[in-house]
């Protein structure tokens, strides 16, 4: 039978992963704050909803891809202003899936009420950009039981190309914490190291294609140049629109520093791009993507 697919976030991942969903055939039902964000995969097929209430209206499953825990803990158990939360509304069997990236506590405390209340539930956090999104090749990380991740599998498949079990609940975003904190530092030294050929007198372009091919080569290098005009189709090269936005990323190492503290682990490397994303985005930078950081080595004032 054809899966009806609740989608609740159409923001710059939501948006490709939904038009992605219909044209694996699924129904896809969608609700975002934004009615205009909603309106965009409306052309695309997507029913379009104004409510939690009515997105969820025969839905077999629901997955949300919203920017962080508090609106993941909103959405699926309600808000502190008497809204009702998901877990109270779906039907019986829906399977509950949430893509966005937030702290393992409220993975883990969303997993446990749904689980109370008879519904599988999985963290499932993606890595690939809006780029993978748009291609259907994101990796997919996902929390949960084994056969909540198998239930998983049959529809992120239509949205990605790996999907990994990371482990129990919460483990998907544990994971995928690890990996933005690796992103974060990968950025911030792609972005120094650029800059400090510039500063010498080489042509970005030119050392960006060594350092592909010589042991400097990583994610941003290859995919995601922070320098304008090296690469096309990236946001470094469209005025560094978003993309990803650098408030995430400031959020994500935050969730880094939170996992380090809990753990004693020593993060230097990542608690310095944090700092480096805080300074960044006090300057207006919030809402650019994150590869601006760019900039951040580059003003001269
Ligand atoms: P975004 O801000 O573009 O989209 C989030 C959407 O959620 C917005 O349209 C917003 O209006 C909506 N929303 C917020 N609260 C809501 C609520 N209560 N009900 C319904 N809709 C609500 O963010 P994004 O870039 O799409 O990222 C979403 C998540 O995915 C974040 O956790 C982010 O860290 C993660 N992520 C992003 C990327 C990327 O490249 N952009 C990559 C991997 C993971």
């Amino acid at each position: 039978a054809t899966s009806t697919i609740a989608f609740i976030g159409l923001g710059n991942m939501g948006n490709p992963m939904a038009k992605n969903l219909l044209k694996a055939g699924c129904k896809v039902r969608v609700f975002d704050i934004n009615t205009d964000a909603a309106k965009q995969v409306e052309s695309e097929g997507a029913h379009l909803c104004l409510s939690l209430d009515d997105v969820i209206q025969g839905a077999d499953t629901v997955i949300t891809m919203l920017p962080a825990g508090e609106h993941v803990r909103a959405v699926y158990l309600g808000d502190h202003h008497g809204g009702v939360g998901l877990l109270n509304m779906v039907a019986g069997g829906t399977f509950l899936i949430d893509s966005s990236t937030i702290d393992p506590e409220s993975a883990r405390l969303v997993a446990g009420e749904a689980e109370k209340k008879g519904f599988e539930f999985v963290d499932a956090p993606v890595s690939g950009g809006v780029a993978g999104a748009q291609a259907g090749t994101l990796t997919f990380i996902v929390g949960g039981t084994d056969s909540a991740f198998s239930k998983a599998e049959g529809v992120l498949q239509h949205v990605g190309k790996n999907i990994f079990h990371a482990g129990k609940a919460g483990d998907g975003q544990m994971a995928k914490i690890c990996n933005n904190l690796l992103l974060g530092v990968l950025m911030s030294g792609t972005c120094e190291a650029i800059s400090l050929g510039i500063d010498n007198g080489l042509d970005p372009e030119v050392l960006s294609n060594i350092m592909l091919q010589s042991s400097g080569r990583n994610w941003a290098l290859e995919l995601y140049n922070p320098c304008p005009n090296v690469m096309e189709k990236v946001p470094s090269s469209n005025n560094y629109q978003p993309g990803f936005m650098a408030k995430l990323m400031l959020k994500d190492l935050g969730l880094g520093i939170d996992a380090a503290l809990q753990s004693q682990s020593a993060i230097p490397m990542g608690t310095l791009a944090r700092n480096l994303y805080a300074f960044h985005n006090t300057r207006g930078n919030e809402l650019r993507d994150f590869s601006s950081l760019f900039e951040f080595y580059r003003d001269k004032k």
